[in-house]
């Protein structure tokens, strides 16, 4: 067995720990006040992200991307974790659902979005469909050489950034037919309802969307009639993994602050870290880290080793479920540790504080975690977790 990284994978972990001290880092107090990366910056992030040879990096070389392994990517997107407000998401992810789309949807859609070009933002969730799909109301009815969409979609993260629409939609009212629709913007027969505002500040904005009577054009169809939750799947077990990353990130950050304030910090005539109260929440912090690390690498590197599928998914939820809700109690500690100081906006500890509370609800709450290990354990045992094949 070897754990050690790789050269490559240590220059990319530092290539992508640099690009956030240096180029993500100064816009967090910008984005916390303004609410979101203000426009007229987004066209220098984006040229940033190339010039730093970041573009891409979840797609294969021959769709336009990096061709970085899993691995390789989850090193990077450890370190983009450690920014505040999202701004991780300035360095995108072209959704992967794309890569199984036509050679046409390739070229007019994959490509460019990994040179960074266009962006897709992806729409599932809906008013009444939120952990559960089938519920979905957005209905495709085919019209000739067009689908007709109609329904509303919630919460559409960096629609603001973005200038294409994945809608996952029900051809003909049919929960056994998700399927997935390309929509441009502008859109005839779409309306941005309104951008809400959320407890963090995010680079981008969450939006909610109406559609009525929305054509769209027959190849504009991702995949086949009923494979939406299909090719969804693996867009989960990469976000999963992501948020894993940035969740790691972030509580990494947060235990560097509070070790450092806990260092130099006297009260009573010594360094508060000399009251073992303080130094037993360090030493938690950091046993909870070491553990979370060492399940993200590890699901990260079997996925490289193309291990089964299914063994995947069921990781891929353990892990997104640990690390969120790790990093919500290590931050919790780090802030406690600066005192009044932590709770400062200022403070990057107040902004990851409230940053990561979404992590345990988004791309499938703790809950759908919990009832996916669950699943695991009745259909395949213990060993799926317990076990080291
Ligand atoms: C900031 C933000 C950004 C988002 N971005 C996107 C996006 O880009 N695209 C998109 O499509 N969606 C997006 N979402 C939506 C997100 O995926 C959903 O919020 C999430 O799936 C939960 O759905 P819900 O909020 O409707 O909660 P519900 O499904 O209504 O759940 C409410 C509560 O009930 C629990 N619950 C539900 N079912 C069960 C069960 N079977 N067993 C036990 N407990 C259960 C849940 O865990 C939760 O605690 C975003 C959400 C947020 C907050």
């Amino acid at each position: 067995m070897d754990l050690e990284l790789s050269v490559r994978e240590k220059e990319l972990a530092a290539k992508g720990r640099d690009f956030c001290d240096q180029v993500l880092v100064p816009l967090e107090l910008i984005a916390d006040e303004h609410g979101e990366v203000p426009m007229e910056r987004r066209a220098a992030i984006r040229q940033a992200v190339r010039d730093w040879g970041l573009a891409g990096i979840n797609h294969s070389k021959e769709n336009g991307g990096l061709g970085l392994t899993m691995v390789e990517q989850t090193v990077i997107e450890e370190q983009l974790g450690r920014v505040t407000n999202g701004l991780w998401s300035c360095v995108w992810r072209p959704p992967v659902s794309l890569k199984f789309g036509t050679a046409a949807q390739k070229r007019d859609y994959l490509q460019p979005s990994c040179h960074g070009e266009r962006r897709g933002c992806f729409a599932i969730t809906e008013p009444n469909a939120g952990s559960d799909p089938r519920q979905v109301e957005t209905t495709a009815v085919r019209k000739g050489d067009r689908w007709l969409l109609n329904g509303e979609k919630w919460f559409v993260t960096s629609y603001n950034a973005s200038d294409f629409i994945i809608v996952h939609a029900h051809v003909d009212n049919d929960p056994n037919k998700p399927t997935l629709f390309l929509v441009d913007k502008p859109a005839k027969g779409m309306t941005h309802l309104r951008s809400p505002k959320f407890m963090h500040n995010f680079a981008f904005d969450h939006a909610e969307l109406r559609f009525e009577n929305v054509e769209v054009p027959a190849d504009r169809m991702l995949g086949d009639v009923g494979q939406g939750l299909e090719l969804t799947k693996d867009w989960f077990v990469e976000a999963r993994l992501q948020i894993a990353s940035h969740a790691l990130g972030a509580a990494i950050r947060a235990a560097e602050i509070a070790n450092d304030y806990a260092t130099n910090r006297v009260q009573f005539g010594k360094p508060i870290r000399d009251f073992q109260a303080i130094e037993f929440m360090l030493a938690d912090m950091a046993v909870e880290i070491f553990a979370a690390k060492s399940m993200l690498y590890r699901v990260a590197w079997e996925i490289d080793r193309k291990i089964d599928r299914k063994l995947i998914h069921g990781r891929a939820s353990a892990l997104k479920l640990f690390c969120s809700e790790m990093a919500g109690r290590v931050i919790d500690k780090a802030l406690q540790i600066l005192g009044g100081r932590g709770y400062m906006r200022e403070s990057p500890l107040e902004r990851l504080y409230r940053d990561i509370r979404v992590d345990r609800i988004w791309e499938g709450t703790s809950e759908i975690q919990r009832l996916v290990v669950a699943g695991q354990i009745r259909k395949r045992g213990f060993d799926v977790y317990s076990g080291w094949e």
